[in-house]
């Protein structure tokens, strides 16, 4: 067992950490003092005028299984996570404060596997560790503070799409949800305890559960660093707890309803190992209400949607369908959301996505990792 000074030091150690007092940079104070100091950035270039901070609990139980997980994923996801909300902004990511409590044999090679995937995940995003707080528990906990800096003008937030909006998504939706489902079922669909699936098969399947790409460049793109200089995004979500509850935050805060779709949703394939295993596994389902896969969800007026292109570092771009003005007939706390069927039939769509405090019909017996 290695005291707190000790495990601060290696946790300095591993990371990136950044020097303070730079002339002309953000950070005046790093780690190692009681707070650190971020300099105004209002006296820097232009388009790094604000500071966004975010913050997202992570619990062994509740969002990771320590003896399914390894640490190193467990570590690169924590930090991705909560990054992805500075990238649902369009900011640029720059730092973060890790808090982590751990029971005393997690400090061995445990520790080192997540700080290595902790790492890994900062020196992706571009960040630096500036802070924190370690302390010995009987599970993991921990709780990640992201920083970042944005053009305030530019920021991307849940409000302002406007009816006849059109609405995008990056990626393919339900993918995370596969892999947590092959992890939690098993490949045959039948496992009661949670197990990661042995077999190079289904490595691609469980890389989008375990290392979710979150999307930085699109958020920032979509804020304004496009060759247009202008904010092409009216409203942006991370799809977070999936696409039916995460599109009806963005119909809340803009005062507006949505119609979708289900044909135009980019859903994730379910390979034939999978679809002969005789278990429900519905792609537009998994699309629908599958959480974790942090792509962006966002509205774009008619006359910017020419702007995008069909794809953004790599990332698929698909146009699902449009926003429209809040129907007189919605009665607090119904849906938002209009789904047009592949039949061409139009249902209300429930948001029935994760929700940790929820005991409805959605809610998950087992944890969700
Ligand atoms: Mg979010």
């Amino acid at each position: 067992l290695r005291n707190e000074t000790e495990i601060i030091e290696r946790i300095w150690r591993a990371l990136p950490t950044q020097a303070g007092g730079k002339a002309g940079g953000w950070l005046r104070l790093g780690v190692g003092d009681d707070a650190a100091v971020i300099r105004g950035f209002a006296g820097m270039k232009s388009g790094v005028g604000d500071c966004l901070l975010s913050t997202d609990a992570f619990l062994e139980g509740v969002h990771f299984l320590p003896e399914v997980h390894s640490p190193g994923d467990i570590g690169y996801k924590a930090l991705a996570r909560a990054t992805s909300d500075l990238a649902a902004m369009g900011a640029s990511p720059r730092f973060f404060l890790l808090g982590l409590a751990m029971p005393a044999d997690r400090t061995g090679p445990w520790l080192d596997g997540f700080l290595k995937g902790v790492a890994q995940a900062a020196r992706e995003f571009g960040m630096v560790l500036i802070g924190g707080d370690t302390s010995r528990f009987h599970s993991i906990v921990m709780n990640i503070t992201v920083g970042g800096s944005a053009d305030g003008n530019g920021v991307l937030t849940r409000a302002g799409a406007q009816p006849g909006d059109l609405i995008f998504v990056s990626g393919a939706l339900g993918a995370a949800q596969l892999g947590l489902d092959l992890i939690l079922h098993g490949p045959d669909g039948k496992s009661k305890t949670p197990r990661m699936p042995a077999g190079s098969q289904w490595k691609k399947l469980l890389r989008r559960h375990l290392r979710p790409k979150i999307q930085i460049g699109l958020g920032r793109w979509l804020a304004g660093q496009n060759p247009w200089a202008r904010k092409i995004a009216s409203a942006a979500i991370d799809t977070s707890d999936g696409l039916s509850a995460d599109l009806n935050h963005i119909c809340e805060a803009s005062g507006v309803g949505a119609r979708i779709w289900a044909a135009r949703i980019p859903t994730v394939r379910i390979p034939k190992a999978l679809r002969s295993r005789g278990v429900k596994l519905d792609s537009l389902e998994l699309a629908l209400h599958g959480g974790e896969d942090y792509q962006l969800l966002f509205a774009v007026p008619p006359k910017a949607a020419s702007m995008l292109p069909q794809s953004i570092g790599g990332t698929r771009i698909t146009e699902i369908g449009v926003i429209v003005p809040r129907s007189k007939a919605l009665r607090k706390g119904s849906s938002r959301i209009e789904l047009v069927g592949f039949d061409g039939t139009t249902v209300p769509l429930p948001s029935q996505g994760w929700d940790p405090f929820s005991t409805g019909k959605r809610a998950r017996k087992k944890p969700n990792p």
